[in-house]
């Protein structure tokens, strides 16, 4: 937890090898001055936590590679041709949801939309039918090649700086499920701030289920197994986990100006198990009565002033 708390041995001993990580990926501050959170294993295997002093993120203790990124994310079902396809039928009902509010604040005609971690395409085919001009780009190699085989410009790339399709200024970047896996949340948002248009937006659906993570941190000192079942639950195959106002304050000190953060929208499907469901409805009430956010995720939309 976010009391002080040694590393566990195996790497204590040894100092800090090269795997491990020098800053919180959410928020960039110095890993030097984060705090043990807990060990333990899930599908990137053993792997130690940290909470981030500043921003109060937890975040796995490995160093980004992106080569060993993309074979993890064709172990997982976004990652996989067949169920990546699938995927984009089952997170339609947040797909419309999302294009839904960008739509009240901006009309697609003409617009260009950028998706980043456009995975196999699910939100770029609705925001083309919506009539925006999409683009994507993405880590896994064959997801791009099935975007391109929709008819979309897709490029295979891991950070902003990188894509090189466009050149021009953009109306909108969406982020969908993507910030997780991202070893520098600052340096991408600013890039994203850089390309986009004054006045264009930034559309992310974060996942924080940090409030869970400090749950499962806490049980698991209690009980072992009930608590990891809780932080893998917490955090997936995520590489941070940061709280919503956290969020929303870098998002701020970046130069946006946050125009909605919301639980609402953020649901992935009418099949969403109703536990899950339940959780939105309660933490939507939650966030917008007393400003607490104990939902697994929001849609943030903010403005490059
Ligand atoms: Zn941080």
């Amino acid at each position: 937890m976010s009391a002080v708390r040694p590393l566990p041995p195996v790497t204590a001993e040894r100092g800090r090898p090269a795997t491990r990580t020098t800053c919180c990926p959410a928020c960039g501050a110095t890993a030097e001055s984060a705090s043990y959170a807990w060990q333990f294993s899930n599908a990137r295997g053993e792997t130690n936590w940290l909470r981030c002093s500043d921003c109060h993120s937890y975040f796995m203790d490995r160093e980004y590679a992106l080569e060993s990124e993309v074979q993890h994310t064709e172990q997982m079902t976004w990652g996989d041709a067949e169920q990546g396809a699938q995927l984009n039928e089952f997170k339609e009902r947040m797909y419309q949801s999302i294009l839904g509010s960008i739509c009240r604040l901006v009309s697609p005609t003409g617009r260009r939309l950028l998706d980043v971690g456009c995975a196999y395409g699910g939100f770029l085919q609705a925001a083309a039918a919506a009539g925006f001009d999409v683009v994507g780009y993405d880590i896994v190699p064959s997801a791009v090649k099935h975007v391109q085989k929709l008819g979309f410009q897709a490029q295979v790339c891991s950070r902003a700086a990188e894509f090189t399709l466009l050149s021009e200024p953009l109306d909108v970047v969406t982020v969908l499920d993507a910030n997780i896996y991202w070893p520098d949340q600052p340096a991408e948002l600013r890039q994203i701030f850089d390309r986009l248009k004054p006045g264009g937006l930034l559309v992310m659906r974060v996942v924080d289920k940090s409030w869970l993570a400090t749950i499962g941190a806490r049980l698991q000192q209690v009980t072992a197994a009930a608590g990891q079942k809780l932080l893998r639950r917490a955090v997936n195959d995520h590489r941070f986990s940061m709280p919503l106002g956290s969020m929303l304050s870098l998002l701020e000190q970046t130069g946006f100006r946050v125009i909605s953060a919301t639980p609402r929208g953020a649901i992935h499907s009418d099949h969403t198990s109703l536990p899950v469901k339940l959780s939105f409805g309660l933490g939507t009430a939650l966030w917008h009565t007393l400003g607490v956010f104990l939902a697994p995720g929001a849609v943030v939309i903010a403005e490059k002033p």
